[in-house]
């Protein structure tokens, strides 16, 4: 299966950028530089109070910030098979179990169903830690399952999106979770329930292809990079300039691709005034 090895050194996403938290108790801000207690960080829901810098927050993060109270977790073991057998310098057998060893994810995206604002939800968030948020069967999986929950038990849907896109390790079986996750999206629709996208930093690839851009309301955290392809490959691909701001929340709010945006310590407040009118009778 040679075509699944790749033998010249490709494109590797650093360290400093897959977690923008770093260890200890003193945290950089890369928004304006500024050191700030990891507590102080954590009390504003990891938002910068000098700045409004957005760090990445994980999908645990983010069900303890909307939830009212207790919530119910799904689809916790669901691991990929590797059906490819990829290998790339680390085959990805021994990259997933290292990963999730490293971040005690089983993969990069979690489901909950509990209620915001007296409102029951049923919520998949994406986690960039694990190999760059990427998406493959279990991302979909999960992402698709939650979506169906929703349709189920007739009750509005979100994602929270963070990707770096389609899982390349799962070939056409990570492309294939975007037509899945859309057709489960259809259904909902046909229920007459909505279906929220929260974009953060980063979403593109094949997320932005398919789930991300499909919502019913999609807001977006201030200053996330919301695309298809990066910046820098397009710089580098058009060789020409790109317009300033481009791909961020702000440039997409002015185009009219998200409706609007949100900081992250009005996010509960904000999806439960959605859900009020989206459902009060
Ligand atoms: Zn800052």
């Amino acid at each position: 299966m040679s075509w699944f090895k790749r033998t010249s050194a490709g494109i590797k996403t650093q360290r400093s950028q897959q977690n923008d938290i770093p260890e200890g108790q003193w945290v950089k801000c890369q928004g304006c530089s500024e050191t700030i207690t990891r507590r102080e960080l954590e009390r504003q829901l990891l938002v910068c109070s000098r700045c409004d810098y957005h760090f990445k927050m994980s999908p645990t993060g983010y069900f303890n910030l909307l939830f009212d109270g207790e919530y119910e977790l799904f689809d916790e073991n669901i691991i990929s098979s590797d059906p490819l057998q990829f290998t790339d310098q680390k085959s990805y057998k021994d990259r997933l179990e290292a990963t999730r060893k490293k971040t005690g994810l089983q993969d990069a995206a979690k489901a909950a169903v509990g209620e915001v604002g007296g409102y029951p939800i049923s919520v998949s968030a994406m986690d960039f830690t694990f190999i760059g948020g990427s998406m493959g069967s279990v991302v979909g999986e999960i992402v698709a399952r939650s979506i169906k929950r929703a349709y189920e038990k007739k009750i509005p849907a979100l994602v929270i999106t963070q990707s770096g896109g389609a899982r390349m390790m799962e070939g056409a079986l990570s492309l294939m979770q975007m037509a899945k996750t859309s057709a489960h999206l259809t259904k909902l629709s046909e229920a007459g329930l909505p279906f929220f996208v929260l974009l953060t930093n980063p979403t593109t690839g094949g997320v932005t292809a398919s789930f991300a851009m499909l919502g019913d309301i999609h807001l977006a955290e201030p200053g996330a990079l919301i695309g298809f392809a990066g910046p820098r490959v397009i710089r580098e691909t058009m060789g020409q300039d790109l317009p300033e701001g481009f791909q961020t929340s702000e440039f997409l709010l002015e185009k009219g691709y998200i409706d609007r945006i949100v900081d992250r310590r009005k996010l509960k407040g904000e999806l439960a005034h959605l859900l009020a009118l989206f459902l009060s009778k």
